[in-house]
């Protein structure tokens, strides 16, 4: 009887406890799902109309292949998602859809190298609308496997190329549990470890092995030089145990941001930049040069992401009206307003807000010089690389705090403009570059590539800013003229306002 009873005690407690860690799961789990935006209803596309199957897009004017020129009255057919033919005169046989191009100009579809989908799928329908047929998602899931599939499949959405989630070197308990459920860093104490989860990357079918900065050197050449191995390209951060000096002759094959380099050269700098800022900036002046030479020389590729550098500050500093500057009611409500996990984009809420120094004068003067130097460092480098001629494909790190999916990449081909890029370069560094880092057939109004284009009323050689005047975009294959991409515009904003839990109205115009 005695025995019966402990036993009944040892069954109810052990319940309780499963119970319990059950229903703390599903709360941590909620709360994950929110903060990734997958609490956000889901647009239901099949109420798009897109026409697919041959189409003919008469007397337009065409970028170049390499985007120094729009060539004139060209008509351009496509069929079965591939460019077949590109010429003035051009036979069109009654079973193509005719689209006429008179006064257009004919560009291939755009590409961010650098975003994070997160888990918010209405995303892919903003590149769409935005004129972006292929994306680069910097955290990848399995989640984001399965949507390039999809995508392969003929879902509407961009293309997209997956790197894995972050893969470093720290230690402990706590990194290893958000490893394993939230999307955060991967981390590897052994090499033997980390050459394993090289190959099970591959055997996955991610794209690129992501590098974190905080790696250490012995783990960083194991994986690099595994990642050789497997022909898998190892991207992303800059290890700081590795260096500049070090970076050139790694392996590593991309910078995921210009701020690798200059984050280096403020370790490198030995006074406190906030203390001395022109002093800092004269040294990068001095190092600029030799550096992107070098990163020239061993074929480092770099993705831009200036445009969220230069929103950093006003987040910091002035974040009611950044917010209301940019395109606030696209973007996922739950990205927006975080959980009790993740900070959101709001005012108090904002993780680029530093409120800890808010009260004291003192810290906010030191806080706007080091980043008033941060973007003048970013300029400079940026500079260094255009001059130098080293690859730059543009990328705008969507989704981090205050850079919204789509509308973005424009505005990171206007921070590139500023920094002195031609708008030749800068279409070549949203186009072919990409593409060819990708290993894609796209990126080029050539005969057997892919058919991702985007039509627009104005000219982006006159002036980059014009390619936000997206008349027409053709996503492998599917054509969606500007009444489609309004309605789907319309149709995030709608899914988007019935998910909201916090008014966003006083940031919209
Ligand atoms: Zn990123």
């Amino acid at each position: 009887m005695r025995r019966k009873t402990i036993k009944k005690w040892v069954l109810g407690i052990t319940l309780t406890v499963i119970t319990g860690s059950i229903v703390s799961c599903l709360g941590v789990k909620s709360q994950i799902n929110q903060h990734l935006g997958k609490k956000t209803e889901l647009v239901n596309t099949s109420n798009f109309k897109t026409s697919s199957g041959s189409i003919a897009i008469k007397n337009i004017s065409a970028l170049s292949s390499d985007c120094s020129q729009m060539l004139d009255s060209l008509t351009v057919l496509i069929k079965d998602g591939k460019i077949i033919n590109v010429a003035k005169q051009v036979d069109i046989t009654s079973d193509y859809t005719i689209v006429d191009g008179t006064g257009k100009y004919l560009i291939p579809g755009l590409i961010d190298t650098h975003v994070h989908l997160k888990n918010s799928k209405n995303d892919l329908l903003l590149y769409v609308a935005n004129g972006i047929t292929y994306v680069g998602e910097m955290t990848g899931s399995k989640r984001h496997l399965q949507w390039r599939e999809e995508a392969k499949s003929g879902s509407l959405s961009p293309r997209i190329y997956v790197a894995t989630r972050k893969v470093g070197s720290q230690k402990g308990i706590i990194r290893k549990i958000k490893g394993a459920f939230f999307d955060q860093p991967l981390n590897y104490t052994k090499t033997k470890k980390a050459r394993k989860a090289v190959q099970k990357f591959k055997e996955q079918g991610f794209d690129a092995i992501k590098l974190n900065g905080t790696l250490n050197k012995e783990i960083y050449e194991a994986i690099t030089n595994e990642a050789k191995k497997h022909n898998v390209p190892a991207i992303g951060h800059l290890s700081f145990s590795v260096g500049l000096d070090g970076l050139y002759s790694s392996g590593q094959s991309q910078l995921s941001h210009i701020e690798e380099i200059t984050k280096n050269t403020m370790e490198d700098y030995t006074g406190i930049v906030y203390n001395t800022p022109n002093e800092y900036l004269d040294y990068l002046n001095q190092k600029s040069d030799s550096i992107a030479i070098k990163l020239k020389e061993s074929n480092i590729i770099v993705a831009s992401t200036i445009s969220v550098i230069e929103s950093v500050p006003k987040q910091n500093f002035d974040i009611e009206n950044f917010l209301e500057s940019i395109e606030l009611e696209y973007e996922n409500p739950g990205l927006i307003e975080g959980s009790k996990l993740a900070k959101g984009w709001l005012p108090g809420n904002n993780s680029y807000e530093n409120m800890e120094i808010k009260n004291n004068p003192e810290l906010v003067r030191k806080s706007k010089i080091f980043w008033e130097t941060y973007v003048k460092a970013y300029y400079i480098m940026t500079k260094a690389l255009i001059r130098n001629g080293v690859t730059i494909t543009v990328g705008t790190d969507a989704n981090v705090t205050g850079v919204i999916p789509g509308f973005s990449l424009h505005d990171e081909l206007e921070s590139l403009s500023k920094c002195g890029m031609s708008n030749s370069k800068i279409l070549h560094a949203a186009t072919i570059a990409p593409a060819q880092w990708m290993q894609s057939e796209t990126g080029k109004i050539k005969i057997g590539y892919d058919a991702d284009l985007v039509i627009l009323e104005k000219n982006p050689l006159i002036d980059i800013k014009n390619s936000r005047t997206i008349n027409t975009v053709i996503v492998n294959g599917k054509l969606l003229n500007r009444k489609e991409l309004d309605s789907i515009l319309q149709s995030v904003k709608e899914a988007n306002n019935r998910s909201r839990k916090i008014s966003i109205d006083k940031f919209i115009n």
